[in-house]
């Protein structure tokens, strides 16, 4: 545990935005000998890597307890990792011993912790496919709990369960894994790529590097090792879910050419809902476009669910174009979409 107080958050967000940490504490891994964070001064916030957060320009109050190490276990089949592992590490242990149900997630940024409280998914496959359980800390209580992943209530991008229970961190989460591949991969952009590159999709080595290959296309890639990463957090909206005719209606935006049908099929995988529409066709409907700018603000110029900061956008800069884009949404859609990106500290 190593304690720093007032620490500039901004170099440990994605964003590279916002303000300082009263107090920000490392903890190397969470363990039911953690009993002193019960004893830190509240409020009590949390940061994995930073890439799905915007943090406060006035900082945060309080605590921040920082998430960034640990190490990964083997039972067999079933791996356990402390919630501060980065997520790739732990697919790339996963396919190094020749085990299957993660090579789809290779590459998405963030801790293990983090990918439990947003059920990360990408190309198909998502953290609550494997999810076996996870250990949880009581900030309130100090007592530490297993839970089983039925109990976490996991749906697209989130454990509601988390989600409502703030006060609870994830310590570490096993993954129940196959000798033998559980998914094809049903993404024509992807399987593309492996037949350019003619990689074997048939092995975990050949999927993971499509999908690499897959992100670095699409924009996809972010490191927090490197300083000149783009300055976003992924997707910033959830795509939301419409009824039956208005997602016909948001499905005319899309410009690939995409029938209907596979567009709902694509819905479907991505959300778990033919109706749960895509939110940056949803976001073309009511107006914006591509590579649009807000001073240093930008919406990526091929991938507009990405807010990027582009040069010293604040963090309420950042917010305050988010909320602009959920408002002419509502007004000229009647449509809500919600943020995927977490707003930690307060803002106007
Ligand atoms: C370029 C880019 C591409 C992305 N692509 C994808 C993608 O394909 N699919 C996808 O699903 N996501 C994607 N994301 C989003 C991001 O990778 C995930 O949300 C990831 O899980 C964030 O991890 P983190 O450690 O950086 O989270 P942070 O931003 O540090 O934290 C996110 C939230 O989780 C909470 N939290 C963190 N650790 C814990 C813990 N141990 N216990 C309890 N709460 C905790 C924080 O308080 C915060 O509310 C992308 C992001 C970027 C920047």
């Amino acid at each position: 545990m190593n304690t720093i107080p007032n620490l500039s958050l901004a170099n440990y967000t994605s964003f590279r935005c916002g303000g300082a940490a009263e107090t920000a504490v490392f903890f190397d891994t969470i363990n039911s000998n953690s009993k002193t964070i019960t004893a830190l001064s509240k409020p009590l916030h949390v940061l994995g890597f930073g890439s799905n957060s915007l943090v406060s320009d006035a900082g945060l109050p309080g605590t921040t307890l920082i998430l960034r190490t640990g190490s990964i276990e083997r039972h067999e089949n079933v791996l356990v990792a402390d919630a501060g592992v980065w997520w790739d590490d732990l697919v790339t242990y996963a396919i190094d011993r020749s085990l299957w149900g993660l090579e789809f997630t290779s590459a998405i940024p963030g801790s293990v912790g983090a990918a439990v409280v947003g059920n990360i998914a990408a190309y198909g496959m998502a953290v609550s496919d494997t999810l076996a359980w996870v250990d949880v800390f009581d900030t309130t209580s100090g007592s530490t709990e297993r839970l089983a992943a039925d109990a976490l209530d996991l749906e697209y991008r989130m454990s509601r369960r988390l989600q409502h229970h703030r006060e609870l961190i994830v310590m570490r989460a096993a993954f129940a894994l196959s000798d033998r591949p559980t998914k094809d991969l049903e993404y024509e952009s992807a399987a593309t790529i492996a037949r350019e590159k003619s990689y074997d999709l048939s092995t975990l080595q050949g999927r993971r590097q499509t999908i690499i290959d897959a992100r670095a296309r699409a924009g996809s890639l972010w490191d927090y090792r490197d300083d000149c990463a783009a300055r976003t957090a992924g997707s910033f909206f959830r795509n939301p879910l419409v009824d039956a005719e208005t997602a016909e209606r948001i499905m005319d935006f899309d410009e690939t050419g995409k029938s209907h049908e596979l567009l709902r099929t694509m819905n479907q995988l991505h959300g778990g809902s033919s109706r749960r529409v895509s939110a940056a066709l949803v976001l073309l409907a009511a107006g914006f476009s591509r590579g649009q700018t807000w001073g240093d603000v930008r919406l990526h110029p091929s991938n507009l669910l990405k807010i990027e900061n582009i040069g010293h956008a604040s963090a309420q800069e950042i917010y305050t174009v988010a909320q602009e884009i959920i408002l002419t949404v509502k007004k000229r859609l009647d449509i809500d979409i919600e943020p995927e990106v977490r707003f930690l500290g307060s803002f106007a």
